[in-house]
């Protein structure tokens, strides 16, 4: 469902991604790790088309992204780490912007009714989204991903700023939409929760790929057996950065 090949991604002087590959299948759940700057929120940015990568190819639901770029997008619901709403409007006319965005309000009316509800959002309806609170702003960017019929979720630090409900609540939809055959990729750095969560994970280190697989893969990998995630990322990145991570190379030219 989602296919990452080669990519390579540069602000001026840093190589934030480096010759990345990674796949997502419909009906899976992927954890995106690594450390602070390993280049995570980046890829996520290049996959949902707000970056243009310096090279590779993104492959969403079979349409290329930089060639068919709006057949792709209409697949893609974005989680950003920072939401960024329009703050001039209420709660419901900003689900209500997204509808339109992807159709007309009247195919999403339900559905608009029932994010409110499930997202706690209902009684901050006619409030402006200036006055809402971080928490709930992050809950308003998770509503507005659920309003059309993605078939790929990208979350950025999805779980961050949200209350112990609001964090069930997402946990539950995302296992919900890998049961109905989304593909779910997942940044995040709360451990724990994606040896729950994630069917596999990639490790990212310097712009990267680190390590692939499920935990029993990164256990072997790390022989360490009956390891936790924790555990098994602590070694590896740790040892990666002993032997001196790889220099990021830049985009080899055409
Ligand atoms: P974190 O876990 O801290 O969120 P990350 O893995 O998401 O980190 P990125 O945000 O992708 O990492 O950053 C990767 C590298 O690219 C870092 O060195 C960062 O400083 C750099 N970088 C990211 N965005 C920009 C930008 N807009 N301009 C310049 N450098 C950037």
């Amino acid at each position: 469902m989602l296919e990452v090949t080669n990519l390579y991604k540069s602000f001026k002087n840093v190589q934030a991604v480096s010759g990345l590959s990674l796949h997502v299948q419909a009906g899976e759940i992927v954890g995106l790790l690594g450390p602070n700057g390993a280049g995570k929120t980046t890829t996520l940015r290049c996959i949902c088309g707000i970056l243009r990568p310096d090279a590779g190819q993104i492959i969403i639901g079979g349409y290329d992204l930089a060639q068919q770029e709006q057949q792709a997008k209409r697949l893609i619901a974005f989680i950003p780490e920072v939401p960024n709403p329009y703050e001039l409007l209420t709660v419901r006319e900003h689900i209500q912007f997204v509808a339109m965005c992807y159709g007309t309000i009247d195919i999403f009316h339900q559905r608009i009714e029932e994010l409110l509800h499930r997202f706690d959002l209902k009684e901050k309806e006619n409030a402006l989204v200036a006055t809402l609170s971080k928490g709930m702003k992050q809950k308003l960017a998770v509503a507005c991903a659920f309003v059309h019929d993605a078939k790929v979720f990208l979350c950025d630090e999805p779980l961050i700023g949200i209350d112990p409900k609001g964090q069930h609540e997402l946990k539950s939809e995302l296992q919900r939409l890998r049961d109905e055959g989304c593909a779910v990729l997942v940044s995040t750095h709360q451990l724990d929760t994606a040896e729950r969560l994630c069917d596999r994970v990639v490790i990212m280190q310097a712009g990267r790929k680190l390590a692939e697989g499920t935990l029993e893969d990164l256990q072997a990998q790390a022989q360490m057996a009956d390891s936790t995630l924790e555990q098994v990322f602590l070694r590896l990145t740790e040892e990666a950065e002993h032997a001196g991570n790889p220099v990021s190379e830049p985009a080899p030219a055409d």
